[in-house]
Formats: C-alpha cells, structure tokens, sequence
C-alpha cells in the first residue's frame, strides 16, 4: 500500500495536491479553475473524472474556488466543514459532506484525513493528517498565523510533511505592503513565516520523516532559497530526507510513502 502525493500548484493564486492510492483518487484543496485541474492532472497522467473526492482546508478561493464545479463536472465528492461548505455555497450534504474537525474523513476505501483545526483570519481552516490504513501517515498544511500544540503532535512521526512557508520577515517588513496588511500577514491569524515554519519542522523531524515540501510561498515576500535555507538550517541533523519546494506553475515532482517506496521521488518535468 502506498500513497503517492503530488502538488498540482501552490501559492496565492491557487492551491490543490493530488493524493493517489491504490484505490482511490483524491485532491485536497481545489484552488484553481476546473480547466486548470483537468489540465495539470493531465500532466500526471490522470483523469479528471478519475478523481472520487475532494477535501477543502478552507474557503478562500485560493483553495475552494474549483470545488463546486469539480463535483458538477466529474461527480467527485467535496469534503468540508460547515464553515466553509456554506461559504463556498455548497448545500451541506446534498452537495457537500460535512465534517468535524478531530474526526476522521474517509475518502476512499483506503485514504481517509483527520482535519485539525488550525489559526487563519475569517476562516475555519484546517491542516489536513492523511492516512492509507498501514500506518504510514502524511501532513498537508497550509494558511495558518501560528502553529498548536495540536498540530505539532499530529505531524509527529508523519513521512511527509507539506507545510506552507510563506514569508520572510524582513522582506515583507521592508516591502511595499501597508502596515495593517503586514500587521495581519505576521499576525496568529495571518500566514506562516519562513522561521516559524523551521520552527515546526524543527519539532517534528524524526527518522520517520522521509520528505518535505515547503508550498504556498509568497511570490512578493518570499524566494525558493530563503525559504529552504532556513528550514534546513533549523532541521539539519535531524531530517535526511528529501525536500522540495512547490511553486504556483504546476506539478513538478511527486512523493511516495508507504511500504518499500519512502524514498522514491520522481520529477514530473
Ligand atoms: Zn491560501
Ligand atoms: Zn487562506
């Protein structure tokens, strides 16, 4: 059994990961046009109508904006809490199964999530723990001004971290953004930094820990080397696996955890 995990596209202009199992077909987060998914899933070799469900952290159109037209096109089920179904103006039940954060989603005969509730202005976000049923786990996180002790102790032991890492402080300090914006950026509710996000790793890297990627970086405030020098400064040591970055384009790798395959990475481009 393994799961095999790939970002279709990470950032403020869009987000959804593909999560494939030998039986089902999932994406978490549907933050792009139907058009777009259908393209980028193509690049992987899948199908759109091949997708059987959907889960959202959150409404913002980042992550939830494809969700309604997903389920219309392919008749994939879409996952929310209350929350976030309501605002993404999706009928609970009828057009979205509704979940409670802590309780486990099942997706698929053999891929379920466990929704951990997670600090993000005007949203009820969630960080997402996955599981294929052979104890192998992965954490998808993204849109948080803080991390919980919560969160800290769910992403122990997973195999695969995804955790957004969205900013430096001193680039968004000395950036054209107005005060109160940046003051709601670094604020509990806003996004992760580059330094809080090695922080968590930090806490969390174990021998287990097989791969990182380090998504939704801000293309303003950010860049791929800031974000990963810090997280490697903090982490190394600890962590001797693989770690990537996702960019807003498109897939460009996968990861795989499960039995005999924790260490295969394939480049998709
Ligand atoms: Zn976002
Ligand atoms: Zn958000």
């Amino acid at each position: 059994m393994s799961m095999q995990i790939t970002h279709l596209g990470s950032g403020s202009r869009g987000n959804a990961t593909l999560i494939r199992t030998d039986e089902t077909t999932a994406l978490i987060d549907c933050g792009f046009s139907a058009r777009q998914i259908e393209k980028r899933l193509s690049m992987v070799g899948v199908a759109a109508s091949d997708l059987d469900a959907i889960a959202i952290t959150h409404h913002h159109s980042d992550h939830g904006k494809g969700a309604a037209r997903a389920r219309l096109l392919w008749g994939c089920e879409v996952h929310a809490n209350l929350v976030t179904a309501t605002k993404l103006l999706l009928e609970p039940v009828n057009e979205c199964r509704t979940f409670t954060s802590l309780e486990r989603v099942e997706l698929g005969p053999d891929l379920s999530v466990l929704p951990i509730p997670v600090p993000h202005d005007g949203a009820e976000n969630v960080g997402f723990i996955l599981s294929n049923g052979d104890g192998m786990r992965a954490g998808m996180v993204t849109d948080l001004g803080d991390s919980t002790d919560e969160l800290i102790r769910h992403l122990n032991g997973c195999s695969h971290i995804s955790i957004e890492s969205n900013y430096d402080y001193s680039r968004l300090m000395n950036g054209p953004y107005p005060d109160n914006l940046k003051r709601r950026i670094t604020g509990r509710g806003g996004h992760l930094s580059n330094e809080q996000t090695a922080t968590i790793l930090e806490q969390v890297s174990s021998p287990e820990l097989r791969s990182i990627v380090l998504c939704h970086l801000s293309e303003k405030n950010n860049a791929p080397h800031l974000a990963e020098s810090e997280t490697l400064m903090r982490i190394e040591g600890k962590f001797d696996g693989d770690l990537r970055i996702s960019r807003q384009q498109g897939p460009e790798f996968s990861h795989w955890i499960g039995d005999g395959v924790s260490d295969k990475i394939a480049l998709t481009i």
